[in-house]
């Protein structure tokens, strides 16, 4: 049994689609109030007790807003009771000092905050209310003045692409832990004329790995940093200023890393169903969550068997599978391209990345890989994208806002 099929590195649970946002580019098109075929608090339960029979993952609790769902620090202690690593994504404008406590409280490790322009006017029209980056900002002052470790995670759009130093510089001056740049994936409210062209998605990349230590000629990489996951975290390597920077579900990411030369814990590339799996409100099993094609669903099989033995899985779990030319670059096992993106672009999950600008030669598709591109082997220092000693504590994926 390969090692992603023994159990994912990070989990992540779509708690509700109640939001107090409507953000321009939400993939769970959230609403203001729950959805009532959510799972249950004893669904729930249930989910993180059979999580935690058989792996010790991550587990990103997202949503919707998950702080509006009413029992959710309580399946928080719970999944922390059973050994999991709970973390949170929220967007940061419910937060106060009473939550905050009760967030630390219940064992959440860590949040994530997503912050997508640089100063209220563009953060706000991004996120539809007014009003919305100042609460987040006060969200982050009260986690970092209770000491609970957040990062800021950012989808990259073509409305805020030529803002992202300035998203560094505030990720950096709000006391982030890590900085978790997204690449947008057309899905819910999010359409394809909000993505960047290829050549641009490559340039970003390319910056992103320069303001990384890694990307810093001469300078050593961080130790004992975590590694990514495809919707994943990616390289966690840490900033010239101290803070760490990600890059999640730019899977290409790992093939610049290759390409430049980096030192130290390789970038992941895509993990949907190879390492990563995504469980919407209700009980839905995803890949991941811009991945529309169900795996299974918990109310009829439980996720253990489901993350095991779904046919879907196990194909994105052979890079060998991959068509076009992800088929044939030396790079596959590292990358994989995004699948979700392949899918949205053509229908075909295992088509070729249509975001990549790469071109492998023509040839037969070769045995050799690159170096250090092992295909869902533990990068060096193994673990999740997560751990907050030492790195990013959230997804990926979570991601998470996935
Ligand atoms: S399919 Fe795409 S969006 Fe999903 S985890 Fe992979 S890279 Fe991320
Ligand atoms: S061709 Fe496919 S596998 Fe190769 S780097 Fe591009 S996206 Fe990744």
């Amino acid at each position: 049994m390969r090692g992603n099929e023994m159990g994912p590195s990070v989990v992540a649970w779509e708690a509700t689609r109640a939001c107090n946002l409507v953000c321009r580019h939400c993939r769970a098109e959230a609403v203001p109030t729950c959805d009532p075929a959510e799972l249950t608090t004893a669904e729930a339960r249930r989910l993180l007790e059979d999580v935690a029979s058989f792996c010790r993952p991550t587990f990103i609790i997202t949503g919707g807003e998950p702080l509006l769902r009413p029992d959710v620090l309580e399946l928080a202690r719970y999944g922390t009771s059973l050994g999991l690593r709970v973390v949170m994504s929220t967007n940061g404008t419910t937060l106060t000092a009473d939550t905050v406590r009760a967030i630390r409280e219940a064992g959440i490790v860590a949040i994530s905050v997503s912050i997508d322009g640089p100063d209220a006017a563009s953060h706000d029209a991004f996120r539809g209310v007014p009003g919305a980056f100042a609460a987040s900002l006060e969200g982050m002052r009260l986690a970092r003045e209770a000491g609970l470790p957040f990062q800021v995670n950012t989808t990259v759009t073509r409305h805020n692409v030529d803002a992202l130093p300035r998203l560094l510089e505030l990720a950096r001056q709000v006391g982030a832990l890590t900085w978790d740049v997204f690449l947008l994936v057309p899905t819910g409210r999010a359409s394809a004329e909000d993505e960047i062209p290829p050549a641009r998605y490559e340039q970003v990349l390319a910056w992103l790995l320069e303001q990384s230590t890694m990307g810093a000629a001469g300078e050593a990489p961080a130790a004992g940093m975590p590694a990514g996951h495809g919707t994943a975290p990616a390289a966690v390597p840490a900033s010239r200023e101290g803070m760490r920077i990600k890059v999640t579900c730019g899977p290409m990411y790992a093939r610049l890393w290759i390409q430049r030369g980096g030192q130290g814990r390789r970038p992941q590339g895509c993990m949907a169903g190879d390492g990563f799996a995504f469980i919407s409100r209700t009980g839905k099993v995803y890949p991941c969550g811009y991945f529309p094609r169900e795996a299974g669903d918990i109310r009829e099989r439980p996720f253990s068997a489901i993350y095991r033995e779904s046919p879907l899985f196990l194909e994105l779990r052979d890079p060998g599978l991959l068509r076009g030319k992800c088929g044939r670059c030396e790079f596959r096992r590292a990358c994989r391209g995004c699948r979700a993106r392949a899918l949205g672009t053509t229908g075909d999950y295992l088509a070729e990345e249509p975001y990549c600008t790469y071109q492998p030669p023509l040839r037969e598709r070769s045995a050799r890989v690159a170096p250090g591109a092992g295909c869902g082997a533990a990068p060096p220092g193994g673990g999740a994208r997560a751990a907050v000693a030492g790195g990013s504590p959230l997804a990926a994926d979570g991601g998470l806002e996935r």
